[in-house]
């Protein structure tokens, strides 16, 4: 089975111990549901074509279709990945 590290502020990782959390099994849980997220993403603009790109602004994230990235690069984007 693969190891993969992820970084976590000081707070986080304090209370992660504290509580003796299964971190692997959190995540993995949380890694797959966003991997199935992605997978099965659809434009968050009402078109409902698959998605093909996540967006990240300052009022939150959405997946867009290819037709409504073109609409949202005019309003202040700033993180897009492509799915
Ligand atoms: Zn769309």
């Amino acid at each position: 089975m693969p190891k993969l590290n992820i970084y976590v502020d000081d707070d986080l990782a304090k209370r992660i111990k504290e509580y003796n959390l299964p971190l692997s099994q959190i995540c993995q849980n949380a890694l797959w549901q966003a991997v199935e997220e992605t997978e099965t993403a659809v434009c968050g603009y009402d078109c409902r074509q698959p998605a093909v790109f996540f967006i990240q602004g300052e009022g939150g994230s959405v997946y867009a279709c290819r037709k409504h990235l073109t609409t949202l690069l005019t309003e202040g984007i700033s993180t897009v990945r492509s799915i």
